[in-house]
């Protein structure tokens, strides 16, 4: 609270000034919870992609002048219009919470997921170069493979990889790791390609 205000609500009727500081307190509360529901997706949790876009870009401009690395991954789910046949929308929608849950166990906590559209989902790594981005790749395939309900509904992924580097721009970048998801669903699906 701003000292101005503390001076003026010192000069209330104590009961008075309790009352007001637990409704500043309930509005606080109210914002921090409009705010959670603003930047995230509901149906998995993971951020959503307006919040994705607005990190993306403090990410590059940080990758611009610290020359720090940024490695981003995009992943889309195999075959999905084939799952929500086969098994309804209701349980292809667990499998996509599923999947999120896999993808937050899998990365660091200041990476950032986002659910991208319907089936796709994007990864910003901060300060993380293409080899740790690849190593990353590896452990979260292993993951969907062992998981066991998406196991039980052959689940797999497809992804790319790449990473930001010197004049690159947010467009180019995004062209490139779709480029690379595409190359992977083209290859025959469940791997991630990389394009440096
Ligand atoms: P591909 O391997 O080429 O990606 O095949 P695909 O079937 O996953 O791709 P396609 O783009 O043909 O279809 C995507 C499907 O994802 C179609 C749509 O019904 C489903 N989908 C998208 N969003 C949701 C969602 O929120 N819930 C459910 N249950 N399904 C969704
Ligand atoms: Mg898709
Ligand atoms: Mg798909």
């Amino acid at each position: 609270m701003k000292k101005e205000t503390e001076k003026k609500l010192h000069a209330l009727d104590p009961r008075f000034r309790t009352r007001f500081k637990e409704l500043m307190s309930m509005m606080d509360e109210s914002i921090s919870l409009l705010y959670e529901v603003a930047i995230h997706d509901e149906k998995t949790g993971l951020y959503n992609n307006k919040f994705f876009e607005t990190i993306l870009d403090m990410e590059i401009e940080k990758a611009k002048r610290g020359k720090q690395k940024l490695s981003l991954f995009i992943i889309d789910i195999d075959f999905f219009k084939k799952i929500n046949d086969t098994y309804g929308h209701i349980k292809a929608d667990d499998l996509l919470a599923g999947l999120a849950k896999v993808l937050q166990k899998q990365i660091r906590k200041s990476d950032i997921s986002a659910r991208f559209g319907g089936e796709e989902f994007m990864v910003l790594l901060p300060e993380t170069d293409i080899e740790k981005a690849k190593k990353l790749a590896k452990r979260l395939k292993r993951a969907i493979h062992l998981d066991k309900i998406l196991k039980k509904y052959n689940l797999t992924v497809s992804g790319g990889i790449t990473q930001f580097k010197e004049k690159d721009t947010k467009k180019k970048l995004k062209q490139r790791v779709d480029k690379a998801l595409y190359k992977a669903k083209k290859s025959g699906r469940d791997k991630f390609v990389i394009i440096e």
